[in-house]
């Protein structure tokens, strides 16, 4: 997708809101529009999708101009999802997503057939939300339907303004899991608006950071802006809490996941006793029928247990993926009495541990691997910088009688 020169003057206004953007957005790729309040984000989005036209500039999609084609044909490549999920009330869930695979004249054999997948496609059980009215659901079942509703079509491109700006911390970092987890299956090109630094760092393959008129301060990959900000602004963007931000931008995937002994929850009373003789460890987890982990049990719990283990030990109460963040792993290790918190597979299983001080070293070796990065990249520059400047010093580069070039 490529913006050229997009800009945007409201009526009345005297300046441009948003003043002659250009972007280059590969194909497959998410980008994050981020920046503060009033810099023009949801402007620059909305013109995508002609949802605002566009006072000048133009935009291509595949190579296709798109700035003036029929808006309804726009909806075939454009999906677009909103804070609030955006969903209309007196619909169904079913309808909603319909909606858009209906109006470009899908059959309704096919556009049947699409609702379940894409309730499916977002975690959601057809047959218990098929019929359901937005009220009946919760914000984050909504974002979700959402999000399936933006998706129904089949567009390549998929625009989302802040779409979990109104959903809880936790739910928030449900959906953004689950939307990189999509993004592995589907490649969609994404431009993806939020006032969330954080957000945008777990997310984007690349971020543009925008100051007012939708100015563009930097655009590169989370690493690059974390090491390496372009300016004062964009520095504040980044801000303090290096190793907060390293929290967030990586992933539970990229650190060292433990063993941990395990039993079953069928298990006699004696294999468990048997199992914490032979492991070095005051505590074992249990697992359920299929793998997930059940209760975390300590030796005193079993010693108190006397031959019935059903309300022995502690329920484990949060486990994480790993595609989850090291901040939600942080979160889940602070809040849990035994400094750990279980990793767990596609539908739920058992796949390991990782504690605090797996944690804390993985965070320091990465903030130890930026600050050397970020001074190589420095040493870079002067390289390249360095001989032109003795030239221009020397005058090789220089008119006769011009002004020689500020070293
Ligand atoms: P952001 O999404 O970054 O918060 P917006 O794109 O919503 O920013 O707004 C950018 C600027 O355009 C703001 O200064 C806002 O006041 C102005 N603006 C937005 N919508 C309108 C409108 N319909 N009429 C006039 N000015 C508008």
């Amino acid at each position: 997708m490529e913006l050229e020169n997009l800009t945007k003057i409201y009526p009345g206004n005297s300046t441009p809101s948003v003043d002659s953007v250009n972007m280059e957005i590969a194909a497959g790729e998410m980008v994050i529009l981020v920046g503060p309040s009033g810099c023009g984000k949801s402007t620059t989005l909305r013109m995508i999708n002609r949802l605002i036209e566009p006072s000048s500039g133009r935009i291509r999609i595949g190579g296709e101009d798109v700035t003036d084609i029929d808006p309804v044909k726009l909806r075939r490549k454009v999906g677009y999802a909103i804070q609030s999920s955006g969903l209309f009330p007196h619909m169904t869930v079913a309808e909603n997503i319909a909606l858009v695979p209906k109006m470009i004249g899908w059959s309704k054999s096919k556009v049947k057939d699409r609702v379940e997948e894409m309730l499916d496609l977002v975690g959601l059980d057809a047959r218990e939300f098929h019929g359901r009215y937005p009220r009946q659901l919760s914000g984050g079942q909504q974002q979700r339907v959402g999000v399936a509703r933006a998706l129904a079509a089949d567009p390549p491109v998929l625009l989302m303004d802040e779409p979990f700006g109104a959903v809880d911390p936790i739910t928030r970092d449900h959906l953004q899991d689950e939307l990189i987890r999509l993004q592995h299956e589907l490649h969609k090109t994404i431009v993806f608006v939020t006032h969330d630094f954080d957000e945008a760092i777990k997310l984007g393959d690349r971020i543009a950071v925008l100051r007012e008129q939708s100015h563009i301060a930097q655009f590169d990959t989370p690493e690059a802006i974390l090491t390496n900000p372009a300016d004062d602004f964009v520095s504040g963007f980044v801000g303090a809490g290096a190793a907060l931000k390293r929290l967030n931008l990586t992933r539970v995937r990229d650190v060292e996941i433990a063993d941990f002994p395990t039993v079953g929850v069928d298990d006699p009373l004696q294999t468990i006793f048997d199992r914490l003789r032979s492991e070095s460890t005051n505590e074992l987890l249990m697992l359920d029928r299929r793998g997930r982990p059940y209760k975390w049990l300590r030796r005193g719990d079993l010693m108190r247990a006397k031959g019935s283990l059903a309300r022995a030990g502690t329920l484990v109460h949060d486990h994480v993926t790993r595609d989850a963040t090291l901040r939600d792993a942080l979160e889940a290790v602070l809040t849990d009495s035994g400094g750990r918190v279980a990793v767990t597979g596609r539908r739920g299983e058992y796949i390991g541990v990782v504690d605090m001080e797996t944690l804390m070293n993985s965070v320091h070796e990465m903030l130890e691997a930026d600050r050397l990065a970020a001074m190589e990249h420095r040493h870079e520059l002067e390289e390249i910088r360095a001989p032109q400047t003795r030239h221009a010093q020397e005058g090789l580069f220089t008119e006769p009688g011009a002004p020689k070039e500020p070293s």
